[in-house]
C-alpha cells in the first residue's frame, strides 16, 4: 500500500483497545461512540447470550456456534478467540477495511488474543493496553458490574492476572481512572478524528 503522502488521501487509524476484564473498556468504547461518531466503533459477533439491555447489532452480533463457524470458514473474520474458556468472539473485517478506505478511523474493543492476531494481520495498527489504577480497583469494578456470579469472577480474575503481564506487547498503555480522559486518549491516535 502506499503511503498517504503519495497517494494524497487520509487513511483512517485502526486502533485496538485491550486489557483485562472488567478495566472499562466498553465504557471508555461508548464514549466515543457517544462524542466521536466519525469513528467507527467494530460490532463484533458472539456466541455468548445477549446480557439485559444488549442490542443486537449495537453490543454485538448474537450468533449461534453454526453461523459463528460459517463465519470463520468464509473467511469474514479479522481475528476471532475464544474468550473466558466459554463464548467466542469474532471481528468482521470487511465494515473494518470499507471504512479504513474512505479515511475513517476505526476502533476495536477486544480481548488480547485478539489484539495480537491484529498485529500480524494489520502491522500498522495501533494497539492500546488499557490498565485499571490499581489491581483491587479492578476487582471492585468487577463485583461492582454484578453481571457475573462468583464462579465467573473467579474465572475472569485468573485471565486478568496473565493478560496484566501482557502489557509491554503493546505501542501505548493508558490507565482508566476517568473515563473521558482516557477516551481522550485514545481519540488522539486517530489522525483528524481529535478536531
Ligand atoms: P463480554 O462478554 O464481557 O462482552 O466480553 C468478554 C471479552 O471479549 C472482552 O474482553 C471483550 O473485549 C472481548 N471481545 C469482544 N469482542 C471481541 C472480538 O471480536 N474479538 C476478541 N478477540 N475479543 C472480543
Amino acid at each position: 500500500p502506499r503511503p498517504p503522502e503519495s497517494s494524497g488521501q487520509v487513511r483512517g487509524a485502526l486502533v485496538v483497545l485491550a486489557g483485562p476484564t472488567a478495566v472499562g473498556k466498553g465504557t471508555v468504547a461508548a464514549h466515543i461512540r457517544a462524542h466521536h461518531p466519525e469513528v467507527l466503533l467494530s460490532v463484533s459477533a458472539t456466541t455468548r447470550k445477549p446480557r439485559p439491555g444488549e442490542v443486537e447489532a449495537v453490543n454485538y452480533y448474537f450468533v449461534d456456534d453454526a453461523e459463528f463457524d460459517r463465519m470463520i470458514e468464509h473467511s469474514e473474520f479479522l481475528e476471532w478467540a475464544t474468550v473466558h474458556n466459554a463464548s467466542r468472539y469474532g471481528t468482521p473485517k470487511a465494515p473494518i477495511i470499507a471504512a479504513l478506505e474512505r479515511g475513517r478511523s476505526v476502533l476495536l474493543e477486544i480481548d488480547i488474543q485478539g489484539a495480537r492476531q491484529v498485529r500480524q494481520a494489520f502491522p500498522e495498527a495501533r494497539l492500546v493496553f488499557l490498565l485499571p489504577p490499581t489491581w483491587d480497583e479492578l476487582v471492585r469494578r468487577l463485583v461492582g458490574r454484578g453481571t457475573e456470579d462468583a464462579e465467573e469472577r473467579e474465572r475472569r480474575l485468573a485471565t486478568a492476572r496473565v493478560e496484566l503481564a501482557a502489557q509491554d506487547e503493546f505501542d501505548y498503555r493508558v490507565v482508566n481512572s476517568d473515563v473521558e480522559t482516557a477516551a481522550q486518549e485514545v481519540v488522539h491516535l486517530m489522525p483528524a478524528a481529535h478536531s
